[in-house]
């Protein structure tokens, strides 16, 4: 590949994930919606359906620094015990406890601001967590839901994220993972390659002036295992009932697993 990104020693692609993150936290949101013209709001809604959140639930969002995932987890919960409830809290509701586990401080503090932006009180049923997908800080048997959005890519070692999510997880629990993924639909994939190799780069130097950490991400698009692959450490990893559904041929794919 023109990349040189093809065999990043582990030390190197943790510290290249951390200053991307730092660098493009602040663009972070503007990109977001670019590079996905706005469909990674729909793919986040799709990934909250899978979920399919309750009151009273324990949940744990992993890489989910800006919270886009947690609010809509929060607002799910909200709109369902608000129908059932017709607004009075529950003792149950009351439980509800969503957590946001992130290792970048910055993407962090933007989910923090949002939060107050959207009246959402600290400690109330949001928890900010700085900590590593690999090393969770959470006990054994303590989450009904985990999930992560567009952040296993980035861990260094996927499969002690995979088993950090089944030892947190309850029996019953439930595994969610949103991620970029493989497109295997011919003459989609040639423009899809052309779109992710020129101009996702080429974007992300005129809108977040950083051309390099844009490379890097696709290329480790590129490197993250396929559906299939996926779906076989996920089960290594301890979890049943293993089902993957395509977005957009591919580009994206929500993998689920259930902790028994
Ligand atoms: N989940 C959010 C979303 O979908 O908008 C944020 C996704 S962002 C592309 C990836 C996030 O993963 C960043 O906030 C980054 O700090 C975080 N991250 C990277 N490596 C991590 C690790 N080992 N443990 C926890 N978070 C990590």
């Amino acid at each position: 590949t023109s990349f040189g990104y093809k065999h990043v020693p582990e030390e190197e692609k943790s510290k290249l994930v951390g200053n991307v993150f730092s660098s493009v936290a602040s663009s972070y949101d503007v990109m977001n919606d670019l590079m996905s013209v706005g469909l990674h709001r729909l793919w986040k809604d799709r990934l909250i359906s899978k979920l399919n959140p309750f009151p009273g639930m324990k949940h744990l969002d992993v890489a989910g620094g800006t919270g886009d995932v947690a609010f809509r987890v929060l607002d799910r919960i909200n709109s369902v015990s608000h129908r059932a409830m017709q607004g009075t809290l529950t003792d149950i509701e009351e439980d509800t406890q969503i957590y946001v586990c992130d290792i970048n401080s910055n993407m962090l503090n933007v989910g923090k601001k949002r939060a107050s932006e959207r009246g959402y009180k600290e400690g109330h049923r949001l928890s900010w967590i700085q900590g590593d997908a690999e090393a969770l800080s959470f006990e054994d048997g303590s989450m009904d839901g985990y999930t992560i959005a567009f952040g296993i890519r980035n861990v260094t070692h996927i499969e002690k994220a995979l088993s950090e999510a089944y030892r947190v997880l309850k029996r019953g629990g439930r595994f969610l993972c949103l991620e970029l993924s493989h497109v295997d639909v011919p003459l989609f994939k040639e423009i899809y390659d052309v779109y992710s190799f020129s101009v996702i780069p080429a974007m992300g130097e005129l809108v977040a002036g950083d051309r390099q950490s844009y490379q890097y991400l696709v290329e480790s698009i590129r490197r993250f295992p396929n559906q299939e692959k996926f779906s076989q450490m996920i089960k290594d990893a301890g979890f049943e009932g293993i089902e993957y559904e395509n977005l957009v041929g591919g580009v994206v794919a929500i993998h689920s697993g259930v902790k028994l």
